[in-house]
């Protein structure tokens, strides 16, 4: 069954459903990882909306949903994720944030709260358990033993979760929202990276642009490719996409990374990876 990625939503901060996006995608973080028989969904944004509409036509009835962090551009989509609403399929959210503020089930069932949405997460049917951990424990993933997942502490406000996911011998990084310090690489992430064969990596900002943005936990494609290459990783997923990066500049984007080092794409909504 192999172990692949397909991206269902790509973009940061906020959904951007126009014409201009359309050739990269408007729908915000998410992204759905297989590894053997075992889905794995990283972050609820706008693009679980699809996700749950295929596995409900392909009958995906169990997942883990991991979440970076609760911005509403990571979990604004988990209200209309509809298997989550069926007797029939179950669900384990894990996130690394919250140990000590209130943990992940009282934050998502918040943004359901009345008068925010109409219907609240007790409408849920299906069989859904929630895990709080400390961003920097590693553990293997409850529902498949033989997945294995390191996370680390990122540094954007309120905190965020980097994840690497290690099954059959390849290793696959989700590293969003982070913002990094001009000339320092992160520790922290370089240590998560190591020698992955893929990383997704929050590139918001160009180095142009980031200087006005410091403090906002973001970062750039170009530090992306900085981490990717001194962690030895062999492909660097550009990632979170700023609303006002139009797909004309996103192309330009996605010449230019290719340039400067050709192991960088640009993550478009339903790309699809395949590491083994
Ligand atoms: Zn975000
Ligand atoms: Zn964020």
């Amino acid at each position: 069954m192999g172990f692949k990625v397909k991206f269902w939503g790509v973009r940061g901060s906020i959904a951007c459903p126009t014409a201009n996006h359309l050739a990269f995608g408007g729908n915000t973080s998410c992204i759905e990882v297989s590894a053997g028989g075992t889905k794995i969904i990283l972050d609820a944004g706008t693009g679980i909306r699809s996700l749950g509409t295929w596995f409900m036509r392909k009958d995906v009835q169990t997942a883990t949903i991991l979440m970076s962090h609760t911005h509403w551009d990571h979990i604004n989509g988990f209200p209309f994720f509809a298997p989550a609403f069926d007797a029939g399929y179950s669900f384990h959210v894990m996130a690394g944030h919250l140990a000590d503020d209130g943990g992940i089930r009282e934050v998502l069932a918040g943004q359901m709260a009345q008068p925010m949405f109409p219907v609240p997460i007790e409408a849920m049917q299906g069989a859904i358990t929630y895990q709080d951990f400390r961003a920097g424990e590693a553990f293997t993933l409850p529902a498949d033993s033989r997945i294995s997942i390191k996370t680390t502490p990122l540094n954007h406000p309120n905190g965020a979760t980097g994840y690497r996911i290690e099954y059959a011998g390849k290793s696959f990084c989700y590293v969003t929202d982070t913002e990094h310090v001009i000339g320092k690489p992160d520790e922290n992430v370089l240590g998560l990276i190591d020698g992955a064969d893929l990383v997704v990596y929050d590139s918001t900002y160009t180095d142009d642009e980031f200087p006005a943005k410091i403090g906002w936990g973001h970062s750039t494609w170009q530090e992306g490719i900085r981490l990717c290459r001194a962690a030895n990783v062999k492909r660097l997923a550009i990632f979170h996409h700023d609303p006002d990066h139009e797909d004309r500049f996103m192309d330009g984007i996605e010449a230019e990374a290719h340039l400067e080092w050709d192991g960088s794409i640009v993550a478009r909504e339903h790309m699809r990876i395949k590491l083994a």
